[in-house]
């Protein structure tokens, strides 16, 4: 808090109390590094941030305010829609009524719910209050990529704060939030006036807003309005996409392989507009909204993946905001009931799975879609810059939430179970002034995990949104019952045909094969449970208080037990964790990843001994042998004893600085010297 506050400015830094997310309490929620060349930045198109301009607007009370969504702790009805979207047939629990017990994951959303709390609101709020005029406002920039403002990550945080407080009714969090927006509201009119309105092109002619930043902003208003009921978040968001309607620069450029800066299309990510357009028509019914979120669609890439999942030519693009941008044909497919919509989704989704990801579900080596010849593997023997992590498990795991919601079908879990536990969730720990991972490093040879040179990127924006999302991927809900997503420490309050169904969910998953669920319910309630079957798995079984179920259990899809539940019954679920070897692709069948149920695993001292990666799952499966003090941690058993620990543990355990094999690849000369 600044010492000389300018005495228009009412201090705004944060009271510094910290609140934890509990395990196993309804409080409130630690594990993450890559490099953006400066040339490589993406602050520049995401808007640079400091002009003000356009017309001076007023804000004005909130008249056709909705009800904010109240935390009722999940009591969700069957049947009823918590959700605005329309064509869903899966529901998620809308950061509701699920609380994470303690787990590896637990602990990142806590920590990282503990660091962006504790950053300073004058900080934060220091470049809107200079462009607004009050050239002594308190703390400073942020600074890094949040230099000279916070456009770059704003509009996520306040999303991200407005989801994670209604999911622990996190009263810190919220009173931080709703500061933020009040504040923004106050710089707005000075922001926004004084330059030219109407003719503006792109950043600078909207109170310093661009595409990526207003959009990101959208969505946060609109979760602050609707999960955090701030009486201005509508109104705000209203009076500055009236600005941004004329102002902005529509140019709409395709993405294209090359030039170099055209990667992301012009004006940057412009695609990516209209997923949060369109959430603020359906919530809003206003017409503003969708009309302008139809004119950020993109059928000049998004009809590639109209007839096919295998399209000749979809790479060369940006990779995270071009996986993002298939958010916004979700939401196309839930205004407008096209179902080409959701084919391009599907097909996307599965030309990912099999073309662009690797073991671990990253994507986008040096932050671009490849060919399908091979290119993935060879990357491995480029780049470091391998996956660009927070980021692109954000835009992953969306799209394949999205798939559930309008599918209802399991299948699309796999994808956010991969990126939980190798993805975002296998992270390093946002730390100090923005010290953030934004690369992971998968490259042939050995890898290291560490923390990005520039402060506050893209990626410490999405890097809340994902721990925030955290628990509301686990359960989901249709007319019929109460699904299991993930397999994690939780538990669930739902609102079942009788009442009040709680679901206890106690587990060492992935680290061990079984998950108990205890159920608690009011009155004795007939539904169906729907447990997901892992796409990879083998021989899931299930037990009702101890009988074995008979149920269909099919790989890809629901295993569902339906009957008469009552108060006490118990559900065993054990899903058999064997070894496994991931090919990168089809053209590199022995570069191999080793994976364990669904958790990808690094070889520890790789500068030290190379491994014979034996040539068939089951020889490898039988091999590896779990070390007596850790049976989370395998040596193969046939190997000589060194010197080294020569040992695999799960990839997410590595910490910074921790040197770690991730592929294999019996053609790599193994001897040096
Ligand atoms: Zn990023």
């Amino acid at each position: 808090m600044s010492q000389n506050a300018d005495p228009g400015w009412p201090s705004a830094g944060h009271r510094g109390h910290a609140v934890n997310i509990q395990p196993g309490a309804r409080a409130s929620p630690e594990t993450g590094g890559g490099e953006m060349d400066e040339k490589l930045s993406r602050r520049d198109f995401m808007g640079t941030m400091g002009a003000a301009a356009a017309a001076s607007v007023a804000l004005t009370p909130l008249a056709q305010s909705v009800p904010a969504a109240q935390n009722t702790g999940g009591a969700a009805a069957v049947l009823s829609k918590t959700t605005p979207y329309k064509k869903v047939v899966l529901e998620p629990f809308d950061y509701a009524g699920v609380t994470l017990r303690q787990s590896l994951w637990q602990r990142q959303a806590s920590a990282g719910r503990d660091y962006y709390l504790s950053l300073s609101n004058d900080d934060i709020l220091h470049g809107y209050r200079v462009a607004a005029g009050a050239a002594n406002a308190p703390g400073r920039a942020l600074g890094g990529w949040a230099s000279p403002n916070s456009n770059t990550v704003f509009g996520q945080w306040l999303q991200s704060m407005a989801r994670m407080q209604r999911a622990y009714g996190d009263k810190d969090l919220l009173e931080k939030a709703n500061l933020l927006v009040s504040e923004y509201a106050k710089c707005w009119p000075g922001m926004s006036s004084g330059a030219a309105r109407g003719g503006g092109r792109g950043g600078g002619a909207t109170g310093g807003l661009s595409h990526y930043p207003y959009e990101k902003l959208v969505g946060g208003l609109l979760d602050m309005h609707h999960y955090g009921g701030h009486p201005e978040a509508l109104t705000l968001c209203d009076k500055i996409t009236e600005v941004a309607v004329p102002a902005f620069n529509r140019d709409r450029v395709a993405a294209n392989r090359e030039p170099w800066e055209l990667h992301s299309g012009r004006p940057g990510e412009w695609y990516t507009m209209a997923e949060n357009l369109y959430r603020a028509y359906q919530l809003t019914g206003e017409s503003m909204y969708k009309e302008f979120a139809d004119v950020w669609l993109y059928p000049a890439y998004w009809d590639k993946f109209g007839e096919t999942a295998d399209p000749r030519d979809a790479q060369g693009v940006h990779a995270y905001s071009h996986c993002n941008s298939f958010s916004s044909a979700a939401l196309a497919y839930d205004v407008t009931g096209d179902e080409k919509y959701l084919r391009i989704l599907k097909n996307f989704y599965d030309w990912m799975q099999k073309r662009q990801t690797y073991a671990t579900g990253g994507y986008g080596p040096d932050e671009r879609f490849v060919y399908s010849d091979g290119a993935l593997g060879d990357a491995l023997e480029v780049y470091s810059a391998s996956f660009e992590c927070p980021c692109c498990s954000w835009a992953a795991i969306k799209v394949s939430k999205y798939l559930m919601m309008y599918t209802g079908e399991a299948r699309y879990g796999d994808w956010i179970e991969r990126l939980v536990y190798n993805g975002v969730g296998a992270a390093l720990q946002i730390k100090d002034r923005g010290t953030h991972m934004y690369y992971m490093d998968y490259h042939l040879g050995s890898d290291l995990k560490y923390y990005s040179r520039n402060a506050f990127t893209c990626c410490s924006g999405t890097y809340f949104q994902n721990i925030a999302e955290y628990s509301n991927l686990v359960y989901f809900k249709d007319a019929k019952g109460l699904c299991i997503n993930l397999y994690l420490p939780s538990e669930v309050e739902w609102k079942g045909p009788t009442g009040t169904v709680k679901v206890v969910q106690t587990t060492q998953y992935p680290e061990a094969d079984t998950s108990t669920l205890k159920l608690t319910l009011e009155q004795p309630a007939t539904f169906a449970l729907k447990l997901r079957v892992p796409g990879w798995s083998k021989g899931m079984t299930i037990k009702v208080n101890g009988q074995a179920q008979t149920s269909d259990i099919k790989p890809g899809q629901w295993a569902t037990v339906s009957r008469e539940w009552k108060s006490g019954d118990t559900v065993e679920i054990t899903i058999p964790l064997h070894f496994r070897r991931v090919p990168i692709d089809e053209q590199h069948p022995n570069r191999n990843a080793i994976v364990r149920g669904p958790t990808v695993y690094g070889q520890e001292d790789p500068h030290k001994w190379l491994s014979d990666i034996p040539a068939s799952d089951d020889e490898l499966d039988k091999l590896m042998k779990p070390l007596a003090n850790d049976p989370a941690i395998f040596q193969i058993n046939n190997e000589p004893v060194v010197s080294q620990r020569n040992a695999f543990k799960p990839f997410y355990r590595f910490v910074e600085l921790e040197r770690y094999r991730m592929y294999f690849d019996p053609k790599h000369r193994r001897v040096l010297w």
